[in-house]
């Protein structure tokens, strides 16, 4: 689009404007008001949520205990390597008691192919010691209790109270931190920031939707090397367009992966 002589970009900065600012993570926050912002992230939402409906969580569990226990296991490792191991784990190991009394040699036994699996084993076990000890075999359902337990940090425990509590979590990975900064909604490194500025954009029941959303997204569009941004949905309102892969369509489409990929094309095309 061409106004006054200046080529604009899709989200209606002059180029020079909207390259810098999204190049460098500055000065698109000091042209866009807070409200706009929230307007912003709220459509980013929407877009997410109608190419992505089904978005849940891809690790299998029936119950908090496992929710926890893969949450751990999928550290630096796939969904789907987790899915693998955990059927056997937990019926060797069905509960906190049974982790409780196993050796770290036996667990290491059932986890080895999900990587780092001496620390892994080490804290599942010291996790059936706390939550008997502190919890009377229970998982704990607030963040102030999941983050004392061994292996628990803040993105396991808002995955643990967004999926198994049912209570609303922003799960802050790695796919969720780069598209944050990405889309513009941030500048913060630190996932607990992240967090903290999603939380003041995105409504409270939709932030565990949404942080399976997001985190498809990347998988799916918003690849960490080279992203499809000629065929992404969220062109018009993600200040990292054109900046983190290729604009052209054609060369963009190649890069759009998995199951949804129809209809993020789709969208894309609605959304142009
Ligand atoms: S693919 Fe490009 S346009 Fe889409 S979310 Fe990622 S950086 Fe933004």
């Amino acid at each position: 689009m061409v106004r006054g002589g200046q080529i604009n970009r899709p989200c209606g900065l002059p180029y020079r404007r909207y390259v810098r600012g999204a190049r460098y993570g500055v000065g698109m926050a000091t042209t866009e008001t807070p409200l706009a912002k929230v307007r912003r992230a709220r459509r980013i939402s929407r877009a997410l949520h109608r190419a992505y409906p089904d978005a849940k969580a891809e690790l299998n569990f029936d119950n908090p205990y496992q929710m926890v226990v893969a949450t751990i296991l999928s550290a630096q490792c796939t969904d789907r390597r987790v899915n693998t191991v955990t059927p056997a784990l937990f019926q060797r190991f069905p509960g906190p008691e049974d982790l409780d009394n196993a050796s770290v040699e036996e667990v290491e036994e059932y986890i080895r192919s999900t990587g780092f699996y001496h620390n892994k084993a080490r804290n599942l076990v010291s996790l059936g010691h706390e939550l008997v000890a502190r919890f009377d075999g229970a998982v704990p359902d607030t963040m102030a209790d999941l983050v004392s337990l061994p292996g628990v940090g803040r993105k396991t425990a808002n995955t643990v109270l967004g999926n198994a509590f049912g209570k609303p979590g922003i799960t802050v990975d790695t796919h969720m931190g780069r598209l944050m900064r990405r889309f513009g909604l941030t500048d913060a490194k630190d996932p607990k920031k992240v967090e903290q500025d999603v939380a003041q954009l995105i409504e409270k029941k939709r932030w565990t939707p949404f942080s399976h959303e997001v985190i498809i997204h990347g998988r799916r569009v918003c690849h960490s090397r080279k992203a499809a941004c000629g065929a992404c949905f969220l062109a018009k309102d993600c200040r990292g367009f054109g900046v983190w892969g290729p604009t052209n369509p054609d060369e963009a489409e190649k890069l759009v992966k998995g199951p949804e990929r129809d209809r993020i094309l789709d969208l894309a095309l609605g959304g142009h």
